[in-house]
């Protein structure tokens, strides 16, 4: 049977398709030739801040999607604001980029929740949005190391953020299993397809022309600019920014050369039990924070409105998915929470899952991929922060602003040896992070 989670003709089924909000109209491009002063290729937060920060600078934006709005990530993710990346922290995002570049990068993700929260605001958009807080516990006495390391860069750089003792973040998480951690008060969590679908509203009522089930098939030299072919119709344009991420060589792996395999898709999976009684709720995440820990095989959790808790994880195989991961899953929930696990076995009512996109270096990499076209790929499953905040920079330099000026850190785009093996093996290094996890 195919996998409902693969097939880009609809909305794959998840809490976020059960309780988001409609999806305002949009259609396939016509068969005729477009032009547009930019065209963006992807309709996630990346593609959807893009084209909503262009169509508000009076910049003419066409928007290909393949599959439907948020079919990548971005609808299917945990729903955690997190104003942090998973694997590089400040310093060594400032040792990859120098000074200029990084500290400019650093200010970017420091700000990037407040950023997504903002635009929430001001749009109205109607997505569960709770701007509570984001916490870091630690899983071991030693990565208390690298949680005051973390605080300590983040501090430096004016974030405001909070270094946590074993009471406090058991009074945060409501849980004793953790050693302290740090708590980011920017940070939060959101019904993501709720959020993709009011950002796409959003961009069409300042202008932008949005096109579902039109996967970009190629980006060839036009006159001065660009055309992007689709199987229907055309558009050309001066710039183009592509924001297809993890899911880069689902549709056209030669979209551009060597960009899909400068990534390495892997899969993630969420889940979410039935809406959970207040007396239980009442003592899990009591602030209404958004938790991930220091796990390499990570823990993470919240609440969504209606009072489910959303978690998840990830798997060295993929066979029998669903209920292995209840069981894994919900083991490690009443392990975590003693209210849930004198409440019975944990059951998950919706299991789905995503591909975040690694890379080798754990960097998010920002690509100027020729004169006017633009890319970003590399969330390392931490992202609807960045990609928000970075889709309205890719819209800055798309629109003429000095790329000097942004906070963009451009790199070659670097095609990983032997990508296919490199797929395949990515999930067993989750048996790395797990022996990892063990120690200290
Ligand atoms: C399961 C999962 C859980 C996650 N949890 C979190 C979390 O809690 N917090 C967090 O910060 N981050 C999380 N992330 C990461 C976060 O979701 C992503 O970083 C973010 O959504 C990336 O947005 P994006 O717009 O760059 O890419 P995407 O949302 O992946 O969008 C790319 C889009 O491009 C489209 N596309 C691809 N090729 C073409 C083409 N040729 N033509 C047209 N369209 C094309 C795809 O269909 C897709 O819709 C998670 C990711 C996953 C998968």
């Amino acid at each position: 049977m195919t996998d409902p989670n693969l097939v880009p003709a609809r909305t794959p089924p998840s809490l976020w398709a059960a309780s988001a909000r409609a999806a305002p109209a949009t259609a396939e491009l016509g068969a005729a030739e477009t032009h547009a002063d930019v065209v963006v290729i992807g309709g996630g937060f990346t593609g959807l801040c893009a084209a909503l920060r262009l169509a508000e600078s009076g910049v003419d934006a066409v928007l290909l999607e393949a599959a439907e709005l948020g079919w990548g990530g971005s609808g299917r993710n945990n729903g955690q604001v997190i104003p942090c990346l998973s694997r590089a922290d400040p310093d060594a995002l400032v040792q990859a980029f120098g000074a200029d570049r990084g500290e400019a990068l650093v200010r970017l993700i420091r700000d990037s929740a407040g950023i997504v929260f903002d635009l929430i605001r001001k749009h109205g958009i109607e997505c569960e949005a709770v701007q509570n807080g984001w916490v870091q516990p630690a899983h071991r006495p030693g990565r208390m190391n690298l949680t005051r390391s973390r605080h300590e860069q983040w501090r430096r750089r004016d974030a405001p953020v909070e270094l946590l003792d074993r009471e406090q973040v058991a009074a945060i998480t409501g849980s004793t299993y953790w050693h302290g951690g740090w708590q980011n008060p920017t940070g939060g969590h959101i019904n993501p397809l709720g959020l993709v679908r009011g950002l796409a509203e959003a961009a069409l009522k300042a202008g932008a022309r949005i096109f579902t089930h039109s996967a970009a098939l190629g980006i060839t030299p036009a006159g001065s600019g660009w055309r992007v072919a689709t199987a229907n119709g055309a558009v050309t344009s001066s710039k183009v920014i592509v924001a297809t991420q993890a899911y880069s060589g689902f549709f056209a792996p030669q979209l551009w050369p060597g960009l899909a395999r400068s990534v390495v898709p892997v899969r993630s999976y969420q889940m979410a039990t039935a809406p959970l009684p207040q007396e239980i709720r009442r003592c899990i995440l009591p602030h209404n924070h958004a938790m991930s820990d220091t796990h390499g095989d990570l823990y993470f959790c919240h609440f969504d409105a209606a009072g489910r808790l959303v978690s998840g994880g990830a798997l060295v195989l993929h066979h029998n998915y669903e209920e292995r991961l209840q069981r894994r899953i919900g083991e490690r929930m009443a392990m975590l929470f003693p209210a849930l696990r004198e409440a019975g076995p944990v059951h998950f009512e919706q299991i789905w899952h995503g591909y975040i996109g690694m890379t080798t270096d754990g960097l998010p990499h920002v690509h100027k991929l020729a004169d006017g076209v633009y890319a970003w790929l590399g969330d390392n499953g931490r992202g609807v922060a960045l990609a928000s905040a970075l889709g309205g920079v890719l819209a800055d330099a798309a629109r003429g602003v000095p790329e000097s000026t942004l906070p963009l850190p451009f790199m070659p785009v670097a095609p990983i040896p032997l990508h296919a093996l490199a797929v395949k093996a990515a999930p067993r290094a989750l048996l790395g992070y797990r022996w990892h996890d063990r120690l200290g």
